[in-house]
């Protein structure tokens, strides 16, 4: 049970990591589960805040590679959604469908947008010059979860960003995947500091409608694994049913290429929280925090004037660097405010009091490290540095933490311990095409743990035999625990 107060955590992080992610949620005031409707909760203004840079962040990336951007309605005509069979077999079951109005089609709340994209993608691409057709939306999506959900993890709804690419060419479908894999890794790892394992999935668990499906496993602190951004290469599939064509250069008829590619922002926001946390609350990294700096105003009600015009100087310098920056003047004492904005894990404070003003040395405390420095008045520019500094010790924790949990295993009795201990294990198997299956279903019944798939932007080489059936392997691929 969470306990409602403003105070700090209850627990330590690696000691209940569960428990320590509900408190960090609702006491750091990121979402709120009053709504009480199973699978849906309210994000409030701290996580929408950090939402909304992220998604600046991720949609400058994908317009840097030539993506536009649109909005598709959220409700997708039955009849669009029965157009290609493994996507309407693979998503039926999650479907919320809205109650017939008479007259009308039954509709589909959208669980993900292809049948929505696809039909005006048949009106729109009519040549080669047309293509490629890279778009995008950032849209809710709705997926009826039988299992228990847990806030910005697994929900009913969420915000996520989905791209829609057609082409000529089937070779540049598969330059796209490779690129979406590009895009997760500068974004999510290189700005957010979330490290991650882009894996080909197994024949039996790639996205319903698609030739191959590439997830990017990010391991919790609790040691299970949460898909982020997944890429798909949809070959022609979803073109044959929607009459998706173009004329080419020699007046031919084709059928084009697709791939789809969706980071789910309010997951990715739940890793970042998990990831980089500690038992003092949220460390948000620099780049996407609300507010990258909170000045807290030391004062007696002698200096108080003098003090808090002392604040706004340093404000007014802070915010014309383009850093985002709020003084705390609000009725709370010092260590109070303290407390409150490092469980929400604002990366930078500076505290101004007589001492700082007299000395001319603000003092700064470092969200990561807990370090206080001081800094002068005259050089506050420097602070954007130190917050680019924090996001680098963020990603350098994370990836260290990352590389601890890959064990190479050699017997089925080491696969079981790495399991046990938390950790990912790398064995050879058999293949992760459709004769590989049996082999997959040992390892969930006897070990639960699943087949997570092939490193998907390199090229690992197999050798010697499957761990579990003992035919020769034909693929490296990685084993855990996933939510
Ligand atoms: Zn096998």
């Amino acid at each position: 049970m969470v306990q409602k107060s403003s105070e700090g955590l209850t627990v330590k992080k690696d000691e209940n990591f569960s428990e320590w992610y509900s408190q960090v949620l609702d006491k750091a005031e990121v979402t709120d589960l009053r709504y009480s409707v199973k699978g849906f909760v309210v994000i409030r203004p701290w996580g929408a805040m950090a939402m909304e840079n992220m998604y600046k962040i991720y949609e400058k990336a994908l317009q840097s590679r030539g993506h536009k951007p649109c909005f598709f309605p959220t409700v997708i005509p039955e009849k669009n959604f029965k157009k290609e069979s493994s996507h309407v077999k693979g998503f039926t079951p999650e479907v919320f469908w809205l109650e017939k109005i008479k007259g009308e089609d039954k509709l589909a709340l959208r669980p993900t947008s292809e049948t929505a994209f696809y039909q005006m993608y048949s009106l729109w691409i009519r040549s080669h010059r047309d293509l490629p057709l890279k778009l995008y939306q950032r849209a809710n999506i709705f997926r009826y979860e039988t299992k228990a959900t847990r806030p910005l993890i697994r929900a009913r709804e969420f915000y996520w960003i989905e791209a829609h690419d057609c082409f000529a060419t089937k070779e540049q479908a598969e330059a796209q995947v490779q690129e979406d894999i590009r895009t997760t890794e500068e974004v999510m790892h290189q700005k957010f500091g979330i490290p991650f394992l882009p894996l080909k999935r197994p024949e039996w668990d790639k996205f319903a409608g698609a030739d191959y499906t590439i997830g990017s496993d990010v391991m919790m602190p609790d040691g299970k694994l949460i898909q982020q951004p997944s890429t798909h290469h949809l070959a022609q599939h979803f073109s044959r049913a929607f009459n998706i064509k173009f004329k080419d250069e020699k007046g031919r008829e084709q059928y084009v290429w697709q791939t789809c590619y969706g980071p789910a922002i309010s997951r990715i926001l739940a890793s970042l929280i998990s990831m980089h946390g500690d038992d003092s609350g949220i460390i948000m990294p620099f780049c996407i925090s609300p507010i990258q700096i909170m000045i807290i105003p030391i004062f007696t009600k002698e200096n108080k004037n003098k003090v808090i015009s002392e604040c706004k100087k340093a404000f007014d310098k802070i915010i014309s660097l383009g850093i985002s920056v709020e003084i705390d003047d609000s009725e709370k004492s010092p260590g109070e405010k303290f407390n409150i904005w490092e469980l929400k894990g604002v990366p930078l404070r500076l505290e101004i009091g007589e001492k700082e003003i007299s000395s001319g040395k603000l003092t700064l405390f470092i969200r990561d490290t807990k370090n206080k420095e001081t800094i002068e008045t005259k050089n506050l520019e420097k602070l954007k540095k130190y917050g680019e500094d924090i996001d680098e010790r963020l990603r350098d924790k994370a990836d260290k933490f990352m590389d601890k949990k890959i064990v190479s295993c050699k017997t089925k009795q080491e696969i079981k311990n790495a399991i046990e201990n938390k950790k990912i294990a790398r064995i050879s198997f058999c293949s992760i095409d459709k004769e590989g299956e049996k082999c997959a279903e040992y390892v969930e019944k006897e070990m639960g743990a699943i087949i997570l798939g092939t490193l998907a932007n390199k090229n690992e080489r197999a050798s010697g035999s499957c761990i579990i059936c003992s035919k020769p392997a034909k693929e490296v691929v990685y084993v855990g625990k996933s939510y």
